[in-house]
């Protein structure tokens, strides 16, 4: 057992935000550590305490684990908490922390190992019984993927072991295509990880996600906090989470559950952690991956349980037990996650300055956002810029909160999605919980969000709008994301 009584808090954004609201509520100091372009962030205001970690990309800062030790070591920092993306998967930075008598607010290393690397997850996995999706449990070379991929069957995605983010990910439809696709996949793996492993797995069609937040103590104690399904998901990126999950009926949520504690069991996983699996047309949960980490749609659990898993983190890094049993867990509810990306309707990133910003509020509604009005959005970072969440006392009530929410977030200056996303609660099959991971592909294709005209219409007439002398001219505007899209 060890107190924590500061926390440096290696990430930016929202996320970096989020991990110091918590600090602040239990009387942790906070350290932000921030780059250059960052010195003006909210997250360094926020925090009681800043250090400059180096230039704007983030090779040369948030991921510089030497530049996060030295200004831990000069804050007398006792943990550091990596929030998600940057260094949070990464086993050598939990164990130079730890070399350096610091706490890492994570797993172990060598949990981390086991369950970060997706071929060594898949194994044990199998070795623990739990259906995983068919295909490799070992890394592949050209030649030897493709006779590997024949035995399983196209379609086929290759993979990549040390990969997130969707990235090194491939759909290969045929063997004629399988050789450009394999050399492309192992070229973007090879400049994103310094892992270049890849695998193969049978391509499920048309799977939805659905994963299980799971927190664990160092006395070997496991609970879960439900389920999340996640399948609105772009590029095998998610957009919209939600919980309960609709797919799942109470047998097939026992089963989930119950593979996911297994699973965290048998890689002795210590605190937050989430198991994901894609749901095969027939309803069969194929394990998938294990993040390591805080999870960017980990707000959704937090509402339907009433728990702050930052706050579980923190004491299960301090060598706590786990504050409930799992009889003490109650989900009520239905959460919902919007994530507000700074991208256009091709989903490609976008950049700019925001020039106005308008967040919902009220009843049952969060947003964990990292920007204010005069930000720039760069291109160096996550184009993640806020989370929308609702909570609602049925799945329908949820939906319309989150409608009305996104009816009432203005941001102006950049390209977001906050269109595409009400036109996805808004769509008939969201509604009917009839959607898979492939439904942006198959429902949203050939529509597109005018943005650039739109925004600068917009942006001028809110502008005359808000000036003195006009404001009598202010009324209401009708839904605005419905006359944006054009088919
Ligand atoms: P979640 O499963 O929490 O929804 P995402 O896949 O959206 O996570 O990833 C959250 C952030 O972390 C994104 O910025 C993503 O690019 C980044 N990320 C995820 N996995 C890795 C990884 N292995 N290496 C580097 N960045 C990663
Ligand atoms: P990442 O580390 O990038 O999060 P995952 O293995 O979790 O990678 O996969 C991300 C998404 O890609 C899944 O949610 C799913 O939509 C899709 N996906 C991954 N593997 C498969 C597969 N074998 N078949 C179909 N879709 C898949
Ligand atoms: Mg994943």
């Amino acid at each position: 057992m060890r107190r924590i009584r500061s926390i440096l808090v290696a990430n930016r954004g929202e996320i970096a935000l989020r991990v110091i609201r918590t600090c602040k509520e239990m009387n942790i100091r906070a350290i932000a550590v921030y780059s250059e372009f960052d010195s003006g962030s909210p997250h360094v205001r926020l925090a009681d305490e800043s250090y400059c970690i180096g230039p704007p990309p983030a090779l040369q800062s948030y991921l510089r684990m030497e530049a996060i030790v030295e200004a831990a070591k000069k804050s007398g920092a006792d943990a550091v908490h990596p929030g998600y993306g940057f260094l949070s998967e990464n086993a050598k930075f939990a164990e130079i922390l730890e070399k350096n008598g610091l706490i890492f607010i994570g797993p172990p290393a060598a949990a981390m190992r086991a369950m970060g690397d997706k071929i060594a997850a898949r194994k044990l996995a199998l070795a623990s019984g739990i259906p995983v999706v068919p295909g490799t449990t070992e890394p592949l070379e050209s030649i030897s993927a493709k006779s590997a991929a024949r035995k399983v069957g196209y379609p086929v995605m290759l993979k990549a072991a040390g990969g997130g983010g969707g990235k090194g990910m491939r759909l290969v439809r045929s063997e004629e295509e399988f050789d450009s696709c394999f050399r492309s996949s192992q070229s973007e793996v090879r400049s994103a990880f310094d892992d270049d492993r890849i695998y193969v797995e049978k391509y499920i069609e048309k799977p939805r996600h659905v994963e299980v937040q799971v927190l664990a103590d160092s006395e070997g104690n496991v609970i879960h906090l439900g389920e999340r399904e996640c399948s609105v998901q772009r590029r095998h990126q998610k957009i919209i989470e939600e919980s309960p999950s609709v797919a799942l009926s109470g047998d097939q949520r026992e089963q989930i559950t119950r593979s996911a504690i297994t699973l965290a069991r048998s890689s002795t996983y210590r605190n937050a952690g989430t198991l994901e699996f894609i749901l095969g047309e027939d309803g069969t949960p194929y394990f998938l991956e294990m993040n390591t980490r805080l999870q960017v749609e980990h707000p959704v659990t937090e509402m339907r349980a009433g728990i702050d898993i930052v706050r579980e983190q923190i004491r299960i890094a301090e060598g706590n037990r786990l504050s409930l049993k799992q009889s003490d867990v109650h989900l009520t509810g239905h959460a919902i996650e919007c994530r507000i990306y700074a991208e256009d309707s091709s989903f490609l990133p976008s950049t700019g300055t925001i020039v106005h910003l308008t967040t919902p509020g009220g009843f049952g509604i969060r947003v964990d956002s990292g920007i204010e009005q005069g930000i720039e959005i760069p291109t160096h970072y996550d184009p993640l810029m806020s989370k929308l969440i609702v909570w609602g006392s049925s799945r329908e009530e949820a939906v319309a909160r989150m409608t009305s929410a996104l009816d009432s977030l203005e941001i102006l200056g950049v390209a977001h999605n906050a269109g595409l996303c009400h036109w996805v609660l808004s769509h008939k099959l969201f509604r009917e919980g009839k959607y898979d991971t492939g439904f942006l592909d198959e429902h949203f294709k050939g529509l597109s969000f005018p943005e650039d005209m739109v925004q600068n219409a917009v942006i001028a007439s809110i502008l005359t709008e808000r000036m003195p002398g006009n404001r009598q001219n202010s009324h209401r505007r009708p839904s605005k994301w419905k006359s944006q899209i054009r088919e």
